[in-house]
């Protein structure tokens, strides 16, 4: 935020400090300003300049199945083999991921998947109502996109062995439809020979581009009455029944309550406050091309190369993969290059010139679930991060929720499997 507006003072104290501007601390913070609570927001960057600036804009709240899963397990494998492919283990890094990749395979047997399939069902159903009233009031509406996604399929194999997701996801009443030949056809024209089916699921939406949401948001937030602090919190801790956040700067700001949502660098503050939580990263790439690079109609998701195409107002944006490589090293943007050049056979007009490439950090914990919930410290705390490839599809729901929460009211769905201790 450059403009300065409601900035706090040095030392500073809050009825609410929110830690964290990315999409999940903006949607508490709206949340917040809405119950007409005094919010201090709070991020060492600026608005949305991390993870939440540069995503692939999908509100997938279709996507109900959680990724660790027993056909992830079975997928992982052959993914692996493939260095730039959708899967990757930086090779400096595999030691340190050992613990979450153990938890990731315990979650993912059919039992802990199916408790996880109903959890994130759940959040899903509060996420799309909460995120459209939440941009009905920012005045944001029309930066969402209602034309559905396409899912493709090179192969029947590819097709039939998706099957058994759709089924689940019939169970939980989301519609979809499976198309070939001229249907498939007209909803993208220009898809290369080699996709022989698709799957269309009309109620799909897209963001006109997310760093434009997130500073809707921001601007809602302040005009509201938030006040703003560009500062790292270093320290967090209970004092004298409030709470005292130390900053890098050597100020501190004393608050009732705070929500900690900084992403993917969550857990160092989480223990501070107690909580041992196994937050890694999925580091994720893409490359914005400009407009008409491709008469793209929708969001289209190539499930089997993990990646998606999505028409942004700001470009078409190539992207995806997971790459299990921590907070530290350097980014392989070669990664970005090689789903461009895939993307260039799958859409063989696609334009590839004149992108511009990113890396984000997904914030991710192994049962794919996010952490929603009180801190052991002490019940002013709550933890609102962990959303994985769901972030800004869940901003809507978990602000709700946090709010909620601050506010001592039964939350609206069940938080057990949310936990921050359910590890
Ligand atoms: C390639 C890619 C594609 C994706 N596509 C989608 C998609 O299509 N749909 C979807 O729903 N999700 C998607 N995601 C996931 C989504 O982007 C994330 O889940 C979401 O952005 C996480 O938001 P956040 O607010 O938790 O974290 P961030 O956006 O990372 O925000 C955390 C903030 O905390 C601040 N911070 C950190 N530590 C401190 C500190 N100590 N003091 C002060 N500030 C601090 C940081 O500066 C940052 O601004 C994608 C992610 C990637 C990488």
């Amino acid at each position: 935020m450059t403009s300065g507006i409601n900035s706090a003072s040095a030392s500073a104290s809050a009825d609410v400090a929110v830690v964290g501007a990315g999409i999940i601390g903006l949607s508490v913070a709206m949340h917040l300003v809405a119950q007409g609570r005094s919010v201090l927001l709070i991020d060492r960057k600026g608005i949305a300049q991390e993870t939440s600036a540069q995503n692939a804009g999908a509100l997938a709240f279709s996507d109900i199945l959680p990724l660790a899963s027993p056909r992830i397990l079975r997928q992982a494998p052959r993914w692996l083999l493939d260095p730039l492919g959708p899967l990757a283990i930086r090779p400096g890094y595999a030691l340190q991921m050992l613990p979450w990749l153990l938890r990731f395979g315990l979650a993912s047997r059919p039992s802990a998947y199916r408790a996880s399939l109903q959890a994130q069902t759940q959040l899903m159903r509060l996420a799309a109502p909460a995120f459209h009233a939440m941009l009905a009031r920012a005045k944001a509406s029309h930066m969402i996109r209602q034309d559905g996604s396409l899912q493709v399929y090179e192969s029947d194999a590819e097709f039939r062995s998706s099957l058994a997701g759709w089924q689940l996801r019939a169970e939980a009443g989301i519609a979809f439809e499976h198309v070939k030949g001229e249907r498939l056809r007209a909803l993208q024209p220009g898809l290369a020979s080699s996709i022989v089916a698709g799957t269309f699921v009309p109620h799909w939406e897209t963001v006109s581009d997310p760093f434009e949401v997130a500073s809707a948001l921001g601007r809602h937030v302040m005009q509201a009455g938030a006040t703003w602090r560009q500062a790292e919190v270093r320290s967090i801790a209970v004092r004298d029944g409030g709470l005292e956040l130390q900053l890098a700067q050597g100020s501190a700001v004393r608050a009732k309550q705070a929500v900690i949502a900084t992403g993917a660098w969550s857990r160092q503050l989480a223990a501070q406050l107690g909580d041992a939580i196994p937050l890694e990263t999925e580091r994720g790439y893409n490359t914005t091309l400009p407009p008409g690079a491709f008469d793209l109609q929708r969001q289209i998701i190539f499930g089997a190369h993990g990646f998606v195409v999505t028409p942004l107002s700001t470009g078409i944006r190539v992207g995806g993969a997971v790459e299990l490589g921590g907070l530290q090293l350097p980014p392989n943007f070669k990664r970005s290059a090689h789903m461009l050049e895939k993307a260039s056979r799958l859409l063989p007009g696609l334009q590839t010139e004149g992108g511009t490439q990113w890396m984000g950090y997904r914030p991710s914990l192994p049962d794919s679930l996010p952490v929603i919930g009180h801190a052991k410290a002490g019940r002013q705390v709550v933890y609102a991060f962990g959303h994985g490839h769901l972030g800004l599809t869940q901003s809507g729901a978990t602000g709700h929720l946090v709010a909620e929460l601050l506010a001592g009211h039964t939350p609206s769905i069940p938080l057990e499997p949310f936990r921050p201790d359910r590890f």
